[in-house]
C-alpha cells in the first residue's frame, strides 16, 4: 500500500481521498478549510499540518484544486512552492481541471528539478467521485501513466492515457465543450417539441431510438419528471453546476484561440451558459439551461 499526500478536499477531493482510504492506502490530507479536512480525517485520513507536511515522505501527491492559479501557486510560485520540497520518486498527480498551458508549465518546472508532475482531470461529477467511478484523462509519459494507474483505479473505472503533459486537460476541455453543446441542443429540441404539444417523455424516447440519440437523452434528461434520480427531477440541485460548466467552457475557448481551432458551436454554448449564469442560476445543475428556452 502506498503513502499518499492529498491536497484539496472539496466536493470532489473529499470523496476521492476517502476512496483511497477504503482501498487501504495511507492518506495524509490537507485543505485550507478545517471543515473539509475534518470530513476526511473522520474517515481515517491523517491530518497534515500544512501542504508541505502533506507532501513530505509520500509516494504520491494528489491535488484537487479549483483553478490553474491555485495549482501554479501551490507548486511553483507561491510563498512555499512545493516543488522546492518534494523529493524525487514521488509522483505528483494533479486532478484539478485547469488550462493545459499551466499544467505544462508546472510539469516543466517539476522536470527541471528531476520531479514528475502529471495532469489527470476527471469526468463523472460528485456522484462519480463518491462511487469511485470517475473517468481520468491523463497527460503523462507512458512510465508515469503506468505508475499512476493503480492509484487512479481506486477512484475511477475508466483511466485513459490521453497523451503527453497537458493532453489530459485538452481532452477534458474537448469533452466538456461537447457536453455543453449536447445539453443545449437537447434542451432546444425538447422545448420545441413541448411547445408543439408533444409529451417530453415520448419525444425523448423517439429521439433516443433515432439519430438524435445522445448522452443527455440517455442518462441526464433536462426536463423535470422524464427521468428519476437526475438533477432536473430534483429542482436542478446536485450534479454539475452551471458555474463549473462556464469555467470549463472558458478553458475550451482559450484552447481554441491558442490552437486556432474554430469552435462556433462551443462559443454559442458558452454564450448560452453565460446568459443563464447571469440570471442567478450559477449554482444549479447545468441541465437547467433548458429554462433559458422555456422562459423565453
Ligand atoms: P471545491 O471548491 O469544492 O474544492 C476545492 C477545495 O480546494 C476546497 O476545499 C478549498 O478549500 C481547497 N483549496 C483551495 N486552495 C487550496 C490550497 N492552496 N491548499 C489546500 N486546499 C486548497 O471544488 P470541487 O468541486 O471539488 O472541484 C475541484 C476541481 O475538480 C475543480 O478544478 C473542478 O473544475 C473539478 N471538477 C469538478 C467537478 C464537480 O462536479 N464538482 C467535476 C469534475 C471536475
Amino acid at each position: 500500500m502506498a503513502i499518499i499526500g492529498f491536497i484539496g478536499l472539496g466536493n470532489m477531493g473529499g470523496p476521492m481521498a476517502i476512496n483511497l482510504l477504503k482501498a487501504g492506502h495511507d492518506v495524509k490530507v490537507f485543505d485550507l478549510s478545517a471543515l473539509a479536512l475534518e470530513q476526511v480525517v473522520s474517515k481515517g485520513g491523517k491530518a497534515a499540518a500544512s501542504a508541505v507536511d502533506a507532501v513530505t515522505k509520500v509516494d504520491f501527491i494528489i491535488s484537487m484544486l479549483p483553478a490553474g492559479q491555485h495549482v501554479q501557486e501551490l507548486y511553483q510560485t507561491g510563498d512555499t512552492p512545493l516543488l522546492n520540497v518534494i523529493t524525487k520518486n514521488t509522483l505528483i498527480i494533479d486532478c484539478s481541471t485547469i488550462d493545459a498551458m499551466t499544467a505544462q508549465r508546472v510539469c516543466t518546472a517539476a522536470s527541471d528539478r528531476g520531479l514528475d508532475f502529471i495532469d489527470a482531470p476527471v469526468s463523472g461529477g460528485v456522484g462519480g467521485a463518491v462511487a469511485g467511478s470517475l473517468a481520468f484523462m491523463v497527460g503523462a509519459t507512458e512510465e508515469q501513466f503506468l505508475k499512476a494507474k493503480p492509484i487512479l483505479e481506486c477512484m475511477g473505472n475508466n483511466i485513459f492515457h490521453a497523451g503527453q503533459s497537458g493532453a489530459g486537460q485538452i481532452a477534458k476541455a474537448c469533452n466538456n465543450m461537447m457536453l455543453s453543446i449536447l445539453m443545449a441542443g437537447t434542451s432546444e429540441a425538447l422545448n420545441m417539441g413541448m411547445r408543439n404539444g408533444l409529451d417530453p417523455a415520448i419525444l425523448s424516447e423517439i429521439m433516443k431510438q433515432s439519430s438524435g440519440n445522445n448522452w443527455a437523452l440517455q442518462v441526464y434528461n433536462p426536463v423535470p419528471g422524464v427521468m428519476e434520480a437526475v438533477p432536473s427531477s430534483n429542482n436542478y440541485q446536485g450534479g454539475f453546476q452551471v458555474d463549473l460548466m462556464f469555467k470549463d467552457l472558458g478553458l475550451a475557448m482559450e484552447l481554441s484561440q491558442q490552437s486556432n481551432s474554430p469552435v462556433p458551436m462551443g462559443s454559442v454554448a458558452r454564450s448560452l451558459f453565460s446568459l443563464h449564469k447571469s440570471k442567478g442560476n450559477g449554482k444549479l445543475d447545468f441541465s437547467s439551461v433548458i429554462k433559458l428556452y422555456q422562459d423565453s
